[in-house]
């Protein structure tokens, strides 16, 4: 919150009041990081979807549909202490999850540190498993690919290297025969989004 109320200065507050509007604040504050990022995320959906490459690809086309779609239906929230807050391990670098199946993906306290366009592909990588892609390699050549065709520069997560995304990465048409399936849900957390920082 970067021009908030001085927690100082509400004494004559009443007490409940007080402490109401503090979290409120403090939950807005977290939730407009979130909105940019996932307007910048929207924005490069929408760019790759435009991109002429993808327009002539049917697997791309629908692979960018799918994705697009989960984006709008999924539910980006902050994983805060005592709610599933469990999952943000930050000696493993833990940025956010999602369980199989579901649309709630939990955003951990190391991503928030990363900045507004490195947080909007975290989120592009969690709406594609949010589309029922759970595969972490076909999962970040998607996120790879969208920000790619958006123009911009993708940061390298903890799977780019083990996938074979050496080097710069360029957009690979022709590579999304593979579609994608729903899956059914359970209870298992399915995704670990690792950032591995170079050596
Ligand atoms: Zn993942």
């Amino acid at each position: 919150m970067k021009n908030g109320v001085s927690k100082k200065s509400n004494g004559l507050m009443a007490g409940m009041a007080a402490l109401a509007v503090a979290g409120a604040l403090e939950t807005s504050a977290h939730s407009a990081d979130i909105l940019i990022a996932m307007g910048i995320a929207k924005a490069n959906i929408q760019a790759a979807a435009r991109d002429p490459r993808v327009e002539v690809d049917p697997g791309w086309r629908i692979v960018i549909n799918n994705v697009s779609r989960a984006f709008d239906r999924a539910k980006f929230l902050e994983a805060t202490p005592g709610f599933t807050w469990e999952q943000c391990d930050e000696k493993q670098r833990v940025l956010a999850y999602v369980f199989r199946g579901g649309t709630e993906v939990y955003i951990c306290p190391l991503q928030s540190k990363q900045g507004n366009d490195h947080m909007a592909q975290t989120l592009i990588h969690e709406s594609t498993h949010v589309s029922g892609n759970y595969d972490e390699c076909k999962t970040t050549e998607v996120e790879l690919s969208i920000t790619t065709l958006a123009g911009k520069q993708p940061y390298r997560n903890g799977y780019v290297k083990r996938c074979g995304f050496d080097g710069r990465f360029d957009f690979r048409g022709d590579s999304a025969d593979w579609g994608v399936d729903a899956q059914p849900s359970g209870k298992a957390p399915s995704d670990w989004g690792v950032e591995q920082k170079p050596r």
